[in-house]
């Protein structure tokens, strides 16, 4: 199948596509060192083994063995032909794929989506009392319905679908609109039903897609349904009323970000109106990107329980990576923006919003609130509280000034803070606050396919091989085969040999996807992911250490030759 597109546009769509930037939208990735780790979602586990390699651009799961490139994620996730995946792709990039004729033009989704979005607004007007109930309770106004063309799907199989066909469209466009699902006698039928719908509307103010709030108690889907991935929605770049927000934040210099459809509402509707939402996703770079274009200054507002404070700590990783440095803002536990504007007013809102701080400064605070920091005991207990959370930070500058600061509040020395931090493991990103922490990011290799221990040096030197291949043609042009006493690895060195004398640029990854062995490959795949960044110095060190072995082992062997050989001429003079 991969015959239908050019090679070179194979390439170039994953290289437009970031490994991590495309499977964080299916699943949070934590970052571990070198790579982003997470649960399989391809096998049940409880602790993470599934590796991401950025630098790589593979995946690889210690688990179940699964493993591949951006293409092969996207296949096995959305269970998809290697052509599909590489147009959902090649979508998301913005690269025109030549052979997809629909794929050049997609204009026509937008117009069904507004169909689609004027046929839910309609609808509204004649629903039963209960959607009208709804909308009181949540206090909307009629301003607001019709601002953000709040509509309902009516509770009947294929409503939308008929009145669409009668507009002339296909059954075929609507599906790749994502308006329909296929019934279980295989009959197109409205994705959405009896819900409560708010169209995703682009910067262009473009219906995109549309999220559906559940109204029924014993509804059985999710309490909130979004449309699947079309040609122009991609869940992890959207934000919710941006459409709105964008001019205002400009204006404002500021952004603010929640986490659902309608606290975004309510908060547009008390006069907030520089608010996007997230919505449907963890907050992800692509999202950062997008806001990055109106204003450098995001005030991230988080629920202040367990969850929202594990949402705080990603949102803020994931913008230090853009070198973004969100304010967050934490609600009190258990309470959202909508439910704090009914209780509280405008104010109440405002008053979060002013207390708005980077993440580390309110964890600093929070702690000392936390501990009685007039005794010893209890700024010891602060500091210690926060060593995991201070040894993640990455630039040495920003950590500095965050000891400075712990310092200053506790009264402890800055030095000693800083003595403590270096003898930290950072907190395995994954594990949730307050259990225990993996010892190490990277799972153990399983175990090998062999009956012989083999020596770290070789899966070292294989490691080498792999990370900068070229070393075959210089450092280790004299390893042989045979050198390597572990069978697994001569193979993977024989294969290396004959894929560079193809290709002598060849990377890691040519080298992984060439092998013709899945076995092989996959264990390919576990080495490149367990190799730590490049160090040349260290590179350099495990080459001679392995080739003086190798030569003395050699030496030994020709002495204890030659020691036979004498003794054998010592034996034939003697005859
Ligand atoms: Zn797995």
């Amino acid at each position: 199948m991969a015959g239908l597109y050019p090679q070179d546009l194979i390439d170039r769509v994953r290289e437009a596509a970031d490994i991590v930037d495309v499977i964080s939208s299916y699943i949070p990735l934590k970052k571990s060192g070198a790579n982003f780790t997470a649960r399989c979602p391809f096998h049940t586990e409880k602790s993470p083994s599934f590796n991401v390699n950025p630098a790589r651009q593979i995946w690889h799961c210690f688990g179940c063995g699964e493993g591949g490139n951006v293409i092969t994620f996207v296949m096995k996730h959305e269970k998809m032909s290697f052509p599909d995946a590489l147009a959902l792709l090649a979508t998301r990039a913005g690269i025109p794929l030549p052979r997809d004729k629909e794929g050049e033009d997609n204009s026509y989704i937008y117009n069904i989506n507004k169909e689609a979005a004027d046929f839910y607004q309609r609808q509204l007007k004649t629903a039963p009392s209960f959607v009208g109930e709804y909308i009181k309770k949540r206090a909307l106004t009629p301003e607001t319905v019709e601002k953000f063309r709040i509509g309902y799907a009516p509770d009947a199989w294929d409503a939308l679908y008929r009145h669409l066909v009668e507009r002339k469209i296909t059954p075929k466009e609507i599906d790749k609109a994502g308006l329909t699902k296929l019934s279980s006698a295989g009959n197109p039928i409205d994705r959405f039903r009896n819900r409560l719908i708010f169209p995703i509307v682009d910067e262009h103010n473009r219906v995109i897609a549309f999220g559906g709030r559940a109204l029924a108690d014993d509804e059985k889907g999710p309490k909130y349904l979004n449309s699947p991935e079309t040609p122009v929605y991609n869940k992890s770049r959207v934000l919710y009323a941006l459409n709105f927000a964008a001019a205002k934040a400009r204006a404002a210099n500021r952004i603010m970000i929640v986490e659902g459809y309608m606290d975004a509402i309510a908060l547009h509707q008390s006069g907030f109106e520089n608010v996007v939402a997230s919505s449907g996703t963890a907050f992800t770079a692509q999202q950062c990107r997008a806001l990055k274009r109106y204003t450098q200054n995001l005030v991230m507002i988080f629920d202040g329980d367990e969850a929202g404070r594990r949402a705080a700590a990603r949102a803020t990783e994931v913008a230090a990576e853009l070198d973004i440095r969100p304010s967050v803002a934490m609600l009190p536990a258990g309470v959202d923006p909508d439910d704090l504007i009914k209780q509280g007013g405008a104010a109440a809102f405002e008053e979060i919003v002013k207390n708005a701080r980077p993440y580390m400064t309110y964890l600093i605070e929070q702690a000392c609130r936390k501990f009685d920091i007039t005794t010893p005991e209890g700024k010891a207990d602060a500091v210690r509280s926060l060593l995991p959370e201070l040894s993640t930070i990455a630039g040495p500058i920003e950590r500095a000034s965050y000891v400075e600061l712990l310092a200053e509040r506790t009264g402890i020395p800055a030095t000693a803070i800083g003595g403590q931090i270096r003898s930290t493991t950072p907190r395995h990103a994954a594990a949730p606050l307050g259990q225990p922490i993996p010892r190490t990011a990277v799972p153990p290799t399983p175990p090998p396919r062999r009956v012989r221990p083999a020596s770290p040096m070789e899966k070292w030197i294989i490691q080498i091989v792999l990370d900068s291949p070229q070393t075959l043609d210089g450092p280790l042009a004299s390893l042989k085969n045979e050198d390597l006493e572990t069978p697994e690895y001569r193979r993977m060195l024989e294969h290396f040999r004959l894929e560079l004398e193809k290709n002598r640029g060849a990377t890691a990854g040519e080298l992984i996807e060439s092998c013709p062995d899945a076995g092989l490959k996959g264990n390919m795949r576990a080495l490149i992911i367990e190799t730590r960044d490049n160090d040349n110095e260290r590179n350099g060190i495990i080459i001679n250490d392995f080739l003086a072995r190798r030569d003395s082992g050699r030496i030994r062997k020709e002495n204890i030759a030659d020691k036979k050989q004498r003794a054998i001429s010592n034996l034939e003079r003697k005859e």
